[in-house]
């Protein structure tokens, strides 16, 4: 019989009394790793129940100490980045470089997140009137939930519940059910790194478990990533129950090549960020723009996407892995047909793709579609898969109204070596997190991630400054202290005197 993921709640793993279970499979080999439970009703409410008692201690507790535990935990997970990429290679089919690069980019946010003495400063001004002072302070809001995808199952929930947890609040993380090993061992470094109990609840499910977090009444504020669908129907139904949501979702991220662009360069770049982690990646090139002679490049992106190699995770020759599932593979082999159907030139198909000695793996090999036009499915949709459109554009104006004109606003970047192209087109370009000669502009956790538009719901975006913002009230207090003496007479105006 294959064994059950616990719950992590009140600081302990607990098994789910749930007989509902989804098995989680390795990618390459559809081997079960452990099956993964569904949250009871009951389960949940008992998680945010503990959530709720361990902030009314941890909300008090200094804001130095709260530093401390996110320096022992960031120690700790680098000390166990190899044992963690692991767990996450197995489960998501990754390769190990890839992996340890997931789970770096969670360190980096935990780092982050000690730094919360200075994060947590508020504001002062003196004599904002006669003998009147006015300060603010961030207070924390109670119990935070996160909802998380597959493609990162160590950054994202890192992403949150650090940050979360150092702002003074407690976390309840339903993380992927596909890939939940990850994020069970993070809770346990969590604990070992000495953190009170309660103050992380991880519950596992799906839609149902979800629902019953984001409409939970002691539930404050809802981080959400995911797909574009499901961040929609998660911003609604939470924010239709009062709470504060911020919901990164899908992409298609554009890359412009002009002309006087480091072609070598740009070719490795562009091979990396559209076929790296197979696709998955909600910052993953998508889309190629190659400006008037820039097209020329096209077969040699061609030649260079035809050298990928995917494979299994401790292949240290593998480029990517699988798609992490069977129904992934598919609607990525869809697309391709799609693609096809609508008109575009498949230049590179990766649709019979196989690696030898793992004929059951979710295999996708790079695939390239030229005479790529805005109307197609293939361009409107996210693919999610090693899958790089290209386009023909005449101008840099062309192709910053076509990225304008796509619904997404993720990601995007530029490859030139000319200053006044760059600065035309991060000044005008409709999209959040813009890269000039780096092809995936994840900014790093002093930043904030900043999606824009379709791929965004809400105002405070994740980790860096406005995660605080996001997992904070500010109380602003005016203050005066009186002499002793007549008293002044009574002020009838809304001034302050
Ligand atoms: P998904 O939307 O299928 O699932 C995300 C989470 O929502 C999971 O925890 C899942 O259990 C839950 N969920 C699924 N269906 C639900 C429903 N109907 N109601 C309530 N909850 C539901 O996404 P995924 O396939 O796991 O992840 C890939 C997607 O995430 C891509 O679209 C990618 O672009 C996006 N993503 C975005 C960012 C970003 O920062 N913008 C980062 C990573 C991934």
């Amino acid at each position: 019989m294959t064994d059950k993921l616990p719950l992590f709640i009140g600081g302990k793993f607990v098994q789910s009394e749930s007989n509902e279970v989804l098995p989680v499979t390795d990618p390459a080999t559809q081997e079960v790793l452990i099956d993964v439970p569904y949250a009871t009703p009951d389960e949940v409410d008992t998680a945010v129940e503990n959530a709720k008692s361990a902030y009314l201690s941890w909300r008090e507790t200094p804001l130095p100490e709260r530093g401390r535990l996110m320096l022992r935990y960031q120690d700790l997970l680098k000390a166990r980045q190899e044992d963690l990429a692991r767990i996450l290679s197995r489960e998501t089919g990754k390769t190990f470089a890839d992996a340890k690069g997931d789970v770096w980019r969670g360190i980096e946010v935990v780092e982050q997140a000690s730094q919360i003495t200075s994060l947590m400063m508020g504001e002062t001004a003196e004599n904002v009137a006669g003998g009147i002072d006015t300060y603010s302070y961030l207070q924390p809001l109670g119990v935070c939930a996160g909802i998380t995808p597959f493609n990162f199952p160590a950054m994202i929930p890192l992403w949150m519940f650090p940050m979360a947890i150092a702002c003074g609040n407690s976390f309840v993380l339903k993380p992927s059910e596909q890939d939940p090993m990850t994020p069970n061992k993070l809770a346990e470094l969590f604990s070992e790194a000495g953190a009170p109990d309660g103050l992380l609840q991880v519950i596992h499910g799906g839609k149902d478990q979800v629902e019953a977090v984001i409409t939970h009444p002691d539930v404050k504020a809802v981080s959400f990533v995911g797909s574009v669908p499901v961040a929609r129907h998660v911003y609604r139904t939470a924010t239709s129950h009062l709470k504060r949501v911020q919901a990164m979702a899908g992409a298609k991220n554009h890359m412009v090549v002009l002309p006087d662009a480091n072609k070598d360069q740009m070719i490795s770049s562009l091979v990396g960020a559209s076929c790296g982690a197979a696709g998955q990646r909600c910052m993953a090139i998508s889309v190629s723009l190659f400006v008037g002679e820039a097209a020329a490049w096209i077969p040699d992106v061609r030649d260079a996407l035809a050298a990928v190699k995917p494979g299994v995770w401790d292949d240290a020759d593998a480029d990517y892995g699988p798609q992490i599932s069977p129904a992934a593979r598919d609607r990525v082999l869809s697309f391709i047909q799609r693609g096809k159907e609508e008109g575009a030139s498949c230049e590179l198909d990766g649709s019979d793709c196989t690696v030898e000695g793992y004929p059951n793996g979710n295999w996708v090999g790079p695939t390239l579609f030229t005479k790529v036009t805005p109307e197609m499915s293939i361009y409107t949709e996210e693919i999610f898969g090693p899958v790089l459109l290209a386009a023909e554009v005449a101008s840099l104006e062309d192709a910053i109204a076509m990225i304008n004109a796509n619904p997404f606003g993720n990601g995007t970047s530029i490859f030139t070596s000319n200053g006044g192209a760059a600065r035309k087109f991060q000044h005008e370009i409709d999209v959040g997190q813009v890269g000039i000669n780096v092809p995936i502009p994840v900014p790093l956790p002093f930043f904030s991630f900043t999606g824009w538009r379709d791929s965004f719901y809400g105002d405070q975006h994740a980790y860096g400054k406005q995660a605080v913002r996001f997992f904070t009230e500010t109380k602003t207090v005016i203050a005066r202290w009186f002499d002793a003496g007549p008293a002044s007479d009574a002020n009838m105006t809304i001034g302050l005197r």
